[in-house]
């Protein structure tokens, strides 16, 4: 299958990727240079590692995964990157699920072998990653889904990563761990729908949007 089915935007140096990987449909974002011979990936879910090399060409690296948040399904490859060597970037508040895992599947009673993934960086609400020169993210902290929930909006590309927050006409649960209704609102309407109304909305699952279908989401009135 060639890997151009995958590209959701591109700019003259970086191309973003995105495939479904593991149980539940997970979007896996791949930002490649392919001119540095890089990439970051925004979630590492079970099967992203295998799916990294099919997307990503032959003499690419994966530098850096950053995490939207640390539910089960978005960390299950982590480790294997990590392995390589990778930076990983989380919330603070969702650095304890994936340092250890075995709490959240504990807790949920979930029949899951997850391997600890360990975080390098820890990412606050408003700060901006600057992955080697060649990508900006501007990171923004929506709790009310994981307490730790980030968005990711890389603006050179018009694309906004944002985990389980914002989906397709809907928003994600609130009833788990960390969940808060009004917070999760709240985020959205500040953080995300203050975007660009033609910046394009990559959910954690599901079909993506933009900015501007979302305004008429029926969950944020
Ligand atoms: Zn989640
Ligand atoms: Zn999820």
């Amino acid at each position: 299958m060639h890997r151009s089915k995958f590209l959701v935007a591109s700019d003259e140096e970086v191309q973003i990727f995105v495939t479904k990987c593991g149980p539940i449909d997970n979007n896996v974002g791949f930002i490649e240079n392919a001119k540095r011979h890089e990439a970051v990936l925004i979630d590492a879910p079970f099967g992203a590692f295998e799916a990294s090399k099919s997307i990503l060409l032959p003499d690419t690296k994966v530098i850096a995964i950053l995490f939207t948040h640390g539910h089960w399904d978005h960390v299950g490859d982590g480790h294997m990157f990590k392995n390589l060597g990778v930076q990983t970037y989380a919330h603070g508040l969702d650095k304890l699920l994936i340092e250890h895992p075995e709490l959240v599947t504990m807790a949920m009673r979930l029949d899951i072998d997850l391997i600890p993934c360990k975080i390098d960086v820890e990412i606050k609400d408003n700060d901006t990653v600057n992955i080697n020169e060649w990508l900006e993210v501007f990171c923004r902290w929506i709790p009310g889904h994981a307490a730790g929930d980030l968005a990711f909006y890389i603006k050179s590309l018009g694309c906004v990563f944002t985990g389980d927050t914002l989906f397709k006409d809907t928003i994600g649960r609130f009833d788990l761990p960390g969940g808060d209704e009004s917070l999760l609102i709240a985020g959205i309407k500040e953080k995300l729908l203050t975007l660009p109304q033609n910046t394009t909305v990559i959910p954690g699952h599901g079909n993506f949007t933009t900015i501007l279908k979302e305004k008429s989401n029926p969950y944020l009135h």
